[in-house]
């Protein structure tokens, strides 16, 4: 079908009016929720005549679906792109101000991930203005917490594994500058404890010092666990990664510690298993302490983990996402990235999924967070094109 021109004063009109909306994730400082933002993604739907269903994932906090239906029965692409904000603690704009300057709109969740968000829905609604069915069912799942507990997004992903919603693929909104996220990273976060034997600090011999334990741990992790990634290296997203990201030890100036805590966040490539990473990490360390004398710790549970993605390049909607971006686009490209989103999740319950929308992820949880409105649009016109073609080509005629 020919592609539907985007209105870009709609755009922007749509993007100011979510940037004006807090929805800072109430994990975070100043924290308000999604509700009022998913309020208005069902109103804008609904208005344009697009069926919508909620997904409440906890007290107050619901996925939006909008239903834009195809010709083809059974046929699903879906757009996904959460509605949750970073706080705003810092910040030199007014957060929810949605001002513009130059080309730019500037507050929180502008870039990260508003503007994705922005660009779904008007390429719904002008879809569904336009009369014409593409050949391609799509839906547009605006989901909470992304930022924090990925809670929305794992809410989407049980019905689309029970069954009750299906979908041949996924794009899903974050700040890429318009190129394509392929695969990224995972994570397993846990902390390590070394276990002292407290004392007077008058005398250190009486007692075993926790914290210099935990330093013969951090040498450890660095001179014979880091070496080891570079062999487990990925083509596209680099080496495995840790970073001791916080320490907690000692009770007092006059006390030689007894306990001293390390919180690891090591980053997992495609094709680890979060969980088989920390086991191994567990042992390996575990033998160490056996090895060293003096030195005792525990291993914790991990408390968060994440899965890395990998997308096959030969899946289609890789090359036919590429397509509608040269079309609007030069010079973007595949690659891979070193944070998560939400399209792990996805992946994980077997839908190809591809990270894509406008924005620099350079300016995502910024001080003046903004996003470039000319990049807005680009990507509202890559997903038109991209709709209008699913299922266009060779042998795939409309039926309707
Ligand atoms: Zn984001």
């Amino acid at each position: 079908m020919v592609v539907p021109i985007v209105d870009r004063e709609e755009i922007w009109r749509v993007l100011r009016d979510l940037v004006a909306i807090p929805s800072v994730n109430p994990a975070f400082p100043g924290g308000t929720g999604e509700a009022e933002v998913a309020a208005y993604v069902r109103n804008y739907l609904e208005s344009n005549r697009i069926r919508c269903i909620e997904q409440p994932v906890s007290e107050g906090r619901s996925n939006v679906i909008g239903m834009l239906p195809g010709t083809r029965a059974g046929r699903t692409l879906l757009l996904e792109a959460h509605m949750d904000t970073v706080q705003t603690t810092g910040m030199t704009i007014e957060p929810f101000g949605a001002k513009t300057a130059s080309g730019r709109l500037y507050g929180r969740g502008a870039c990260d991930t508003k503007a994705s968000l922005a660009a779904m829905l008007v390429v719904l609604g002008t879809f569904a203005r336009s009369g014409r069915k593409p050949t391609i069912g799509v839906h547009l799942a605006a989901v909470v917490d992304e930022e924090y507990r990925y809670a929305g997004v794992a809410r989407l992903a049980q019905a689309i594994e029970a069954g009750e919603l299906r979908y041949e693929a996924a794009i899903v909104g974050e700040p890429t500058g318009l190129s394509r996220v392929v695969a990224h990273k995972g994570c397993v976060r846990f902390r390590i404890e070394a276990r002292g034997v407290a004392g007077h600090s008058s005398d250190p011999s009486k007692g075993v010092n926790a914290i210099e334990q935990a330093m013969e741990i951090v040498r450890y992790l660095r001179e014979v666990i880091e070496p080891g990634y570079e062999a487990l290296r990925h083509p596209l997203v680099g080496p495995p990664t840790h970073c001791i990201a916080q320490i907690e030890g000692g009770d007092a100036p006059n006390t030689i510690p007894g306990a001293c805590t390390l919180t690891i966040d090591r980053r997992t490539v495609p094709g680890e298993e979060p969980l088989g990473v920390w086991k191994r990490m567990k042992t390996d360390l575990e033998r160490f302490a056996r090895e060293t004398p003096g030195l005792a710790l525990a291993v914790h549970e991990p408390f968060i983990i994440d899965y890395a993605m990998e997308i096959r390049t030969d899946e289609s909607v890789v090359g036919r996402l590429a397509q509608a971006v040269n079309l609007v686009k030069r010079g973007t490209a595949e690659h891979g990235a070193a944070y998560g989103t939400d399209a792990s999740k996805l992946a994980r319950v077997g839908v190809p999924s591809i990270v894509f929308g406008p924005g620099d992820i350079r300016q995502a949880h910024t001080d003046d967070e903004w996003v470039e409105l000319a990049e807005v649009c680009a990507a509202a016109d890559a997903l038109a094109a991209l709709i209008a073609n699913y299922g266009n080509e060779e042998g795939e005629e409309e039926t309707a």
